[in-house]
């Protein structure tokens, strides 16, 4: 952890190239879909703000670009309506990043399977269900089984020539009305021949009419969940199949979301630079997170466009250290803890959040203001 942030500092200021983990670059805030249930565009129908990043302002990106490990072309829309989706992933490879997307699937026809293969290091498919009447209900517009056949020429299109790439992951969002179905889909997977599954959860929930969707909870999980959970799990053991289950319960003193803004970052389809896709809402104004049945206001956390200067010059903006500063001291309590265990071969323990001998020392290392209220902070 010293080595990276060395590294981060001595990329800041000048002395060696800084390289990043994950560029988030949100090629456009528009999609192929009327509007699925769990979407914020869903909540917010009038004020979603429907645009391409122009290809000036990706041109402007390139340098930026060049400074993360890996460009991951996708946010709060469906990527591949971009008309220059696929001239951006050349590009991009040509900076030397890796390249990645999530989709809805919908869009890689076999037409687009060369494009796939040449320019992506990663596919991403949003599938969410493991029987139509599911999927189309969560998505309506979209069409399953014309989805898993293009799944499934894409994964033997892969067989046929003998490539391991790009990775093949289906995301499976894992919600009240398709959680039953996990362990099947799971079985699906495998024989579409896909690389691995992530059951995802639905972290973001902007009005209290989507949270009954949610499966996530603060409390025990009931058991039929925990059992759907164990078929799954034991279900991808028995085929082989790499999977990712993430947690429906807290983690508890969580120090970095998984968006991790230390080493990642993202940029909207206007070129806003910002932490991370839940602070980049193509929204006007400000919006709402539902968190644990609190309905949290909140807005946007932007630091410098993409018209003003690259990542480079913006993350020494007071914005950006300020936020990240909060980041920063959470892994310093990381640092500390391993250092006490090292040394003396325990740690000091700290009053449980919430308790009363926490009330009268807390907060030690909170989450940036702007963070309150995402379910990232609880690890989900
Ligand atoms: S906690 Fe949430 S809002 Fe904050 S950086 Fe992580 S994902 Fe973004």
């Amino acid at each position: 952890m010293r080595n990276w942030f060395r590294e981060f500092w001595q990329g800041l200021v000048g002395r060696q190239p800084l390289h990043l983990d994950y560029l988030q670059v949100e090629v456009t805030t528009r999609c192929n879909l009327p509007g699925c249930r769990m979407c914020p565009r869903s909540a917010y129908p009038d004020q979603w703000q429907s645009q391409d990043l122009s290809w000036e302002n990706f041109e402007l990106l390139l340098p930026t670009l060049a400074r993360f490990k890996q460009i991951h072309l996708s946010g709060w829309g469906e990527p591949l309506v971009h008309p220059r989706f696929w001239d951006m992933a050349k590009v991009a490879r040509g900076q030397g990043c890796k390249v990645s997307l999530t989709t809805n699937g919908l869009g890689l026809t076999e037409a687009v399977h060369s494009q796939v293969l040449e320019h992506l290091d990663m596919v991403a498919i949003s599938v969410d269900g493991a029987q139509a009447a599911t999927y189309e209900k969560l998505r309506p517009g979209a069409d399953f089984n014309r989805l898993i056949h293009q799944i499934a020429a894409l994964c033997a299109r892969k067989q046929e020539i003998g490539t391991r790439r790009p990775e093949v992951v289906l995301l499976f969002m894992k919600m009240r009305p398709n959680l039953a179905e996990l362990p099947e889909f799971i079985k699906l997977a495998a024989s579409l021949g896909v690389d691995r599954v992530n059951a995802t959860n639905l972290d973001f929930i902007p009005v209290p009419e989507m949270e009954p969707l949610a499966v996530v909870s603060s409390g025990a999980l009931d058991p039929k969940v925990e059992a759907i959970l164990q078929q799954a799990e034991q279900k991808a053991r028995e085929l082989g199949l790499p999977f990712r289950n993430f947690p429906l319960r807290p983690t508890v003193d969580l120090l970095v979301c998984d968006a991790n803004p230390l080493k990642n970052a993202f940029v909207t389809a206007c070129g806003d630079f910002c932490p991370c896709v839940n602070l980049g809402l193509p929204v006007q104004g400000g919006f709402t997170r539902q968190f644990l049945g609190r309905t949290v206001p909140t807005h946007n956390y932007f630091y410098g466009n993409i018209q003003t200067g690259g990542f480079l010059d913006h993350c020494g903006q007071p914005a950006y250290r300020k936020f990240t500063g909060y980041f920063r001291n959470r892994v310093g309590r990381m640092h500390s803890l391993l250092t006490d265990l090292v040394q003396h071969g325990t740690v000091a323990t700290r009053p449980r959040p919430g308790s009363p001998s926490a009330s009268r020392s807390e907060p030690h290392y909170p989450w940036p203001p702007a963070c309150q209220g995402c379910l990232k902070t609880l690890g989900f």
